[in-house]
């Protein structure tokens, strides 16, 4: 039988599910609360700038295909796909930077001079990282969360000492040279944990990283929310804007639908990819699973501090993705995870989308975008932001040696009180909840409601976790599970 199906948010999680769900047949309505579709993954536009407002880096190009293979469809169809090289470079000091290559041979190389016998060790921690990554991209991510047995198969058998040993041991077997270790250490960051606290089996990150590469699509992340919401509208998918869904009605344990600008939508099941605590604030307390202490207890993924920059001159000796790595990535991560507070001297990462696609800026000009991770609940002010962009474009004109300051044509800014307005996000983080080993899979809040019968979750709060390829999955996951409960 067709449900009229109400879901809420726009994100990637909450277009994939739609998709599923409308090719089922069902009558399905998104309901977004921002005049944009995308959550966030939302588009910026300034002056002919255009800036992708969160997610930048494409990775995992199969978990894409899959999806639209799944509709009969390729990404192709929707956007174009450039792959970067160099994928990205990273500074440790004045005009000192390592450029990561498009290719293994061309990373191993670099490893090579920067410490002798890294490069065959570099292509044995791929290699197991790409044993992981067939387990866990392949098979284990699509597996709902519900039970641990999940995670129990011929193949993590017998690597299960990876589950209990962290990144940061296992890179640190093999690397002795700080700057490789880092470089190592980065993707999972992705994560949202520190690479002390990710468990080794997340190594797929690094074979995500080197093994395949980093893509832009023309135009931007966006674009992929744009061909997601063609396809879903394609398969018949109403998509209502400005619709902030204030809360959910029931009658006793069973949701019979939202109230939304005012007024109440009937729906016979409800689909969430909002925020997972604030979509439980919607019910009445009773009918909420999860308790303000079990949230607080929770290791959330950084929150962010961005800068979306017109430059009106061209910047020299950076790459479309830039990370800067000059300052102890460990004082930084404490004051994420262990000291919430502003970081001393804070790590931070740049994109330049314009470097790759001209469409990002008018000619001779650059788009700059700049991302500093902070701790969730942070104190966030007008002042706080303005100390930190002087800060960080201080650094950055003296490691890429140029001055960028006088050519600002505009800066805007997006942190903690921007998260939590604009996507309702718990303390304003920015990915979700990380992927520690406590927060994995089954150990994840639930895909579907334990108290109302007909409420389903889906997003980066849920499994598998934070990111953009999660996110698709976690989409595909939720409407499996509608599908098979009907
Ligand atoms: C700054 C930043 C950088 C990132 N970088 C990367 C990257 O480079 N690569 C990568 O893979 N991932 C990256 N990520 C992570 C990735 O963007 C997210 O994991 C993903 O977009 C989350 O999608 P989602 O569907 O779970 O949630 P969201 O995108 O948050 O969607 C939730 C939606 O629900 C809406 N909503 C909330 N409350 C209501 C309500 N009451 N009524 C109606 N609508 C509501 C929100 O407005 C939002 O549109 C980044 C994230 C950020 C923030």
């Amino acid at each position: 039988m067709p449900k009229k199906i109400a879901i809420i948010g726009s994100g990637f999680s909450s277009l994939a599910a739609a998709c599923y769900l409308a090719k089922e047949g069902h009558n399905v309505h998104i309901y977004e609360k921002n005049e944009t579709i995308g959550g966030r993954a939302r588009q910026y536009k300034r002056d002919g700038y255009t800036f992708d407002i969160g997610p930048t880096w494409y990775w995992m190009p199969d978990v894409f295909e899959r999806f639209f293979s799944d509709f009969g469809k390729s990404p192709s169809d929707y956007y174009e796909l450039i792959k970067l090289g160099p994928a990205y470079r990273v500074y440790f000091g004045k005009k000192d930077y390592i450029t990561i290559g498009d290719t293994l041979e061309k990373i191993k190389k670099v490893f090579e001079e920067e410490e002798s016998g890294s490069a065959i060790k570099l292509q044995k921690f791929i290699d197991d990282a790409q044993s992981n990554y067939d387990i866990a991209i392949k098979d284990l991510v699509y597996r709902p969360g519900v039970s641990p047995l999940e995670l129990v198969t011929p193949q993590t058998m017998t690597r299960i000492g990876k589950f209990f040993s962290t990144i940061a041991k296992e890179v640190r077997k093999e690397f002795n040279n700080p700057r490789l270790v880092a470089i190592l250490e980065f993707p999972v960051l992705f994560l949202g944990a520190k690479p002390s606290n990710t468990p080794a089996f997340y190594s797929f990150m690094n074979y995500a990283d080197f093994g395949i590469g980093t893509f832009h699509p023309k135009d931007g992340m966006y674009s992929v929310i744009q061909g997601m919401a063609t396809l879903a509208q394609e398969l018949g998918v109403n998509i209502h804007t400005h619709s902030d869904v204030t809360s959910i009605q029931t009658e006793g344990v069973i949701a019979t639908g939202i109230e939304v600008n005012n007024a109440f939508a009937k729906a016979d099941l409800i689909l969430s990819g909002a925020d997972y605590h604030h979509t439980e604030t919607l019910l009445p307390q009773h009918l909420r699973q999860y308790s303000e202490k079990y949230w607080d207890s929770k290791t959330f993924a950084p929150s962010s501090l961005l800068f979306y920059v017109g430059f009106n001159k061209k910047l020299k000796n950076v790459d479309h993705h830039t990370l800067f790595f000059d300052v102890d990535f460990a004082q930084h991560a404490e004051a994420i995870y262990d000291n919430p507070q502003w970081p001393e001297k804070p790590l931070f990462y740049a994109s330049f989308p314009s470097m790759t696609d001209s469409s990002a800026a008018p000619e001779g000009k650059e788009a700059g975008i700049f991302l500093i991770p902070l701790a969730p609940g942070l104190e966030d002010t007008p002042e706080l932001r303005q100390q930190y962009f002087d800060i960080i474009m201080d650094r950055f004109e003296k490691l890429t040696d140029q001055k960028v300051l006088d050519f600002v044509n505009f800066k805007a800014s997006f942190c903690v009180n921007d998260f939590i307005k604009d996507y309702n996000s718990y303390k304003g983080n920015a990915y979700g909840m990380a992927n520690t080993l406590l927060q994995t899979a089954f150990l994840r809040p639930k895909l579907k409601s334990k108290k109302v019968k007909n409420l389903y979750f889906t997003g980066q709060l849920t499994v598998p976790g934070p990111g953009v390829p999660p996110s698709l999955i976690s989409g595909k996951l939720t409407a499996q599970l509608i599908t098979k409960n009907k």
